[in-house]
């Protein structure tokens, strides 16, 4: 598969070429960038043969046949819709767009062109997460009571930008991080957050957005979730908990780019530590992709998952807004 990278960003660099190239056959052709230097500069970087300013240019390429879009979250919807147009297959970073409908509006393009578009949620193809979730769908925690999210991190100075200060392009914590926990609880349960309540601050970093936010979800089983993201937490480390009458998960170091953390499992029996898979995430989930495309298989979330994370999100930020509990409102997909 031969990619075209929209965004000489971070997250390309770090971590989405080497996965791109992880693939049998896979090849990065194309960078493009708002700036020309840039995309020069990515490309001498990383050994990517074309690098352009002109959007359009990789897109008339036929020899691309899939685009990685990682540009500033405003940028998506734009990108995406033009990618689309060209019959490319597309991966799109979280969250997919600034609105739940412009989502919807990806999402609808790429079925009415017939190519497959995915969102770039990394956590579910960790080993860590698939374990728990199986071991939630097996009955071992039985009924489902509560889940606790602790996705609190400390923003690395690399990536203190627009996040931070820029609402227009999408900055926020909610934008950023929330949209992974409604994705990571949605796989997990298998079923949407209904309502929420939630409020959010800027506690030392934002400017202009949120850095910090606190939300409890209900859903449709009656499960509680209760989700705490923030920028500006140096020391709490991440992990994640499922409360059910049978059983509790407690796992700890796993919302993260990296296979790492440690799960256990509580029941009556007693402690146990519960083995995971320690591949890359997102190599992973571009051989999902990848496969889906070829007919094989689905992304390990699509579209649809996009929007769906993206409108918990948007929940969260308006309920932390007004005060006022707010029904998650998914569009009419
Ligand atoms: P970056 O800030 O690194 O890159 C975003 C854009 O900023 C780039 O596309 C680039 O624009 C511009 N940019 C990069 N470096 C510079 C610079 N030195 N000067 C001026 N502009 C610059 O963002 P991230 O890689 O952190 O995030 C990109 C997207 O990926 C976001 O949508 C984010 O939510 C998502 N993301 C997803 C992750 C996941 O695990 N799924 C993890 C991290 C991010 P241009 O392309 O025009 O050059």
């Amino acid at each position: 598969m031969h990619w075209a990278l929209v965004g000489a960003s971070t997250i390309a660099a770090e971590y989405m070429v080497d996965a791109f190239r992880a693939q049998a056959g896979g090849q990065v052709a194309w960078v493009v960038s708002g700036s020309a230097d840039r995309a020069t500069g990515f490309a001498g970087r990383f050994g990517i043969p074309h690098a352009t300013a002109v959007l359009d240019e990789a897109l008339s390429d036929p020899a691309v046949d899939a685009v990685y879009i990682s540009s500033t979250n405003e940028k998506h919807l734009p990108q995406a819709l033009a990618a689309i147009a060209r019959g490319k297959h597309v991966l799109c970073e979280k969250p997919l767009a600034m609105s739940v409908e412009d989502a919807a509006s990806m999402v609808r393009a790429a079925e009415a062109a017939g190519v497959t578009f995915a969102t770039n949620h990394h956590l579910r193809c960790a080993g860590s997460h698939r374990a728990i979730r199986d071991l939630i769908a097996s009955g071992r925690v039985g009924r489902v009571l509560s889940l606790r999210v602790h996705h609190a991190v400390h923003l690395p100075p690399h990536l203190q930008g627009w996040r931070i200060n820029d609402p227009g392009a999408g900055g926020g914590v909610i934008p950023d991080i929330t949209v992974h926990d409604a994705d990571t609880v949605r796989f997990y349960l298998g079923e949407d957050p209904a309502g929420v309540v939630a409020q959010m601050a800027a506690s030392g970093m934002g400017l202009n957005v949120e850095d910090s936010c606190m939300s409890v979800w209900t859903m449709p089983s009656g499960a509680q979730v209760f989700a705490h993201e923030s920028f500006t937490h140096r020391f709490a480390g991440s992990g994640i908990e499922v409360h059910g009458t049978e059983g509790s998960i407690f796992a700890r170091g796993v919302m993260t780019q990296r296979p790492v953390g440690e799960i256990d499992l509580v029941t009556e029996a007693g402690r146990e530590a519960v083995p995971f898979e320690g591949h890359d995430l997102y190599a992973e989930g571009v051989r999902l992709f990848a496969g889906a495309v070829e007919g094989k298989g689905h992304p390990a979330a699509d579209g649809k998952d996009g929007v769906k994370s993206l409108a918990v999100a948007l929940a969260v930020r308006e309920a932390a807004r007004t005060g006022i509990r707010q029904n998650v409102d998914y569009g009419d997909l």
